[in-house]
């Protein structure tokens, strides 16, 4: 199969793709529960295979069988869009309080002209495709749902390879694809730490157990932990997101409860398990040096999305075949943005792709980046990536149906 076919039969998608995008634009969904989305992406690939929903949440997987036997892929396109109200001034532009403000709008319409891609040829195809729709990426773990849920095992095996896409409406220019091997994005969680003292008189604050303070402290010495505790090579950013304390109409009284949440980004297990020993440490400590007392909360995290280096260079090699030269970089450095199909990747080996979808008239070091209210992403991409999600699949099931016959 020629991969360039297929970037010219996805561009003849356009304007399909380009719909089915705009309205599931128009009707955004927050969370794991995203009824009408699911409906309208379902809508879009009836008939392309079976179709296996979840009972607990709107995910679903489209399961394209091949017409030969052999192993399964796994591509994922998650649907949830963000509490964002949107502003971009666009004539499809979502009214109802959210928005997909991250592209995952452009993902839906991405995997279901991927679908009909596979679909078209599945006489081609020497094994099977699992496409996931998933609810939840942002910070719901709906990956995580369905992977418990054994949703990647509907074909009767294990999928040998799973890819992924996530568009930017900033960081890299129109139509350019990037990964690299190893660790690519963060591990993300969250950190709530509260401090506890007792009121009393702002008059005289040695009366009372004063846990301002002692917050104070261990905001900034947080800082310092991750400048000297941990590798500059293997980097780690604590963001203090709120502070919670006192009354803003009251400047003379000392409140008995301060506290503080953060974000913690890591880019390694280790480094994941090393802050919440140390961060848990010195925050007690601080709060005990200053005679208050203090209790820190660690949310579950997402892992760190790592990428097969044999996947890598798939992608690296598929791109240039499908879309020729210039359209693949290796991304330089990795993201501190966390993402769920981390939890896919530490099943199944494979990649996340980003794909650089800045408006043609907008410049990509400046545009309004992902989750932002002006967020803009230029849906003329998706052909593109179609073709590409497409010719990963059938390239890693070539590949196999090769190497088991060079067996035989
Ligand atoms: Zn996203």
């Amino acid at each position: 199969m020629k991969y360039s076919d297929l970037a010219a039969e996805a561009n003849g998608y356009l304007n399909v793709v380009q719909e089915v995008r705009r309205d599931l634009h128009q009707i955004p969904e927050f969370g794991l529960q995203l009824p009408k989305t699911l409906e309208r992406v379902l809508a879009s690939v009836h008939g392309l295979g079976e179709i296996h929903k979840s009972e607990t949440i709107t995910s679903a997987v489209l399961h394209i069988k091949g017409s030969q036997p052999g192993p399964t892929v796994l591509l994922r396109f998650d649907m949830d869009a963000l509490a964002v109200v949107e502003d971009t001034g666009l004539p499809y532009a979502s009214t109802n309080g959210y928005m997909h403000a991250c592209g995952h709008d452009l993902h839906m319409a991405i995997g279901v002209g991927t679908a009909h891609l596979i679909a078209t040829h599945a006489a081609e195809l020497k094994g099977d495709v699992l496409i996931f729709f998933q609810p939840g990426e942002e910070g719901h773990n709906g990956a995580g749902v369905m992977i418990d849920e054994g949703a990647h095992l509907v074909s009767g095996q294990k999928p040998i390879a799973a890819f992924g896409v996530h568009v930017f409406s900033g960081l890299a220019p129109r139509g350019l694809f990037l990964t690299k091997p190893g660790a690519m994005m963060a591990s993300a969680g969250d950190m709530v730490v509260r401090f506890k003292g007792s009121g009393g008189h702002g008059s005289s604050p040695w009366l009372a157990k004063e846990p301002i303070s002692a917050m104070a402290e261990a905001m900034s010495a947080l800082q310092t932990m991750v400048a000297k505790r941990f590798s500059v090579f293997d980097p780690v950013v604590i963001n203090i997101g709120w502070v919670q304390a006192g009354d803003p109409h009251t400047t003379n009284v000392i409140p008995e409860e301060a506290s503080f949440g953060a974000t913690i980004r890591t880019f390694s297990p280790e480094n994941t398990e090393k802050v919440r020993e140390y961060a848990s440490s010195l925050m007690l400590d601080i709060a005990k040096g200053f005679g208050v007392e203090a209790s820190v909360e660690f949310s579950p995290y997402s892992p760190v999305v790592f990428n097969d280096a044999a996947a890598v260079d798939r992608v690296a090699r598929v791109v240039t075949e499908t879309l020729g030269e210039g359209r693949y970089m290796t991304l330089p450095t990795p993201m501190t943005g966390g993402e769920d199909f981390s939890v896919i990747l530490n099943e199944i080996p494979g990649a996340f792709i980003f794909l650089g979808a800045t408006p043609a008239d907008a410049d990509y070091k400046t545009a309004d980046f992902n989750h932002s209210n002006r967020a803009v992403f230029d849906d003329s991409v998706i052909p593109d990536a179609c073709a590409v999600l497409a010719s990963l699949a059938f390239d890693v099931l070539d590949e196999a149906a090769l190497k088991a016959k060079s067996v035989e």
